[in-house]
């Protein structure tokens, strides 16, 4: 009982005094807990007097409707539908309170957690929005500074490209100029969602002069800080398709940050459809046991010439599937190509002086090279 007579010595408020047993009698608020333990106070040890301004809380729970007008002027027009509250407090004054909540058996709940609670209950009342773990924004209260800064999670849309052209990238180059497929969904996709900037994540990607076809490639795009989080999907995949770019979007949905990883990580076999050319005319027979030999066959890869400033210098074991001869036409042939995941087609078929072993023009016996090639379907 002379616990009580020494809990009010530290001269807190109320609310302050009750949160130092947050974890006892969980049934009540800190306010209705310090009440009690007040009315215990004045039935032993006569009236306490409780003082006008708390040393802990500095009446900041008085002052939830200043931090949500700071907060909703931050969020001005911005969609969200879930949040998380955060803050920052004065660690000197953390450090006190823990000090104080040692004495009594380190029972209570600190200052932060009760105002990120508070504050929350009262944001949600006042917006009509649903706290969340995983949320659209996060509001971060800064009780020194009394300021408030925002994070906007960023937007995530999975859907499938097609690339009918020849001559643009994956992805925007370091310093941003030309087309992309990036760019060319990116930019419509800012419109529609006033967000700052984008992002591509492709399952894998095509050489700048291949073309995408087929059931196309799987991508997520990111949006950094968008205003507009209920985007019409299917008018932003018809401004895509209607836009000239040679760039086709489908399948789109919301998605997450986990999809980029988890299409990244996809291994899919991939089907092609090649335009081979050789400097003499193209024997059928040739052609066809070249093709025979490498059906279900294992080659090694070692890191193409060509992008060997990009990627390891290894040597890649990749199962060619089968390869099929649509048409031959005196110099070229066209063929069909099936293989694992991550083969070098091009190399496959020119050998990449001897760092494709074996290689169409090995077998072959004279040099096959990649007129043109296409993607025409991603085996998923
Ligand atoms: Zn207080």
């Amino acid at each position: 009982m002379n616990d009580i007579q020494d809990l009010f010595s530290n001269k807190l408020c109320i609310r302050c005094t009750g949160r130092i047993f947050a974890s006892v009698d969980t049934g009540l608020t800190n306010y209705d807990r310090g009440l009690k333990l007040a009315f215990a106070h004045n039935a032993f040890f006569g009236h306490v007097e409780i003082p006008e301004r708390c040393y802990i809380c500095n009446g900041i729970f008085d002052n939830l409707n200043m931090y949500l007008n700071m907060a909703l002027e931050a969020i001005n027009s911005m969609e969200f539908s879930t949040f998380l509250i955060g803050s920052k407090f004065d660690p000197d004054i953390l450090l006190e309170e823990q000090k104080i909540q040692n004495k009594y058996g380190n029972k209570g709940e600190s200052i932060k957690k009760e105002f990120n609670r508070e504050f929350g209950k009262y944001f949600s009342e006042h917006t009509g929005k649903e706290f969340s773990k995983n949320p659209d924004i996060l509001i971060e209260i800064n009780t020194v500074y009394d300021s408030v800064n925002l994070i906007v999670r960023p937007l995530y849309i999975y859907g499938t490209y097609l690339k009918k052209r020849r001559d643009i990238p994956q992805t925007r180059w370091i310093n941003g100029t030309g087309d992309s497929i990036e760019s060319l969904i990116g930019e419509i996709l800012i419109k529609h969602t006033g967000g700052k900037n984008y992002k591509l994540h492709g399952s894998g990607r095509e050489d700048v002069d291949v073309m995408m076809l087929g059931n196309g490639r799987e991508f997520v795009m990111e949006i950094d800080e968008p205003s507009i989080r209920n985007v019409d999907l299917k008018e932003f995949m018809e401004e895509v398709n209607a836009s000239n770019s040679g760039i086709y979007i489908s399948c789109l949905e919301f998605s997450t940050k986990d999809k980029i990883r988890e299409i990244k990580e996809a291994t899919y076999d991939k089907v092609y459809m090649a335009t081979v050319e050789c400097d003499q005319e193209i024997s059928r027979n040739k052609l066809e046991s070249t093709c025979n030999a490498l059906k279900n066959q294992v080659i090694s890869q070692r890191t193409p010439v060509r992008v060997i400033g990009n990627r390891a210098d290894l040597i890649r074991k990749k199962e060619i599937k089968y390869i099929n001869i649509e048409d031959i036409h005196d110099k070229e042939a066209v063929i069909k190509i099936c293989s694992q995941s991550g083969t070098y087609i091009k190399e496959l078929i020119n050998g990449d002086n001897g760092r494709t072993v074996p290689s169409m023009s090995s077998i072959y016996g004279k040099e096959l090279r990649v007129k043109n090639l296409d993607v025409i379907k991603i085996m998923r």
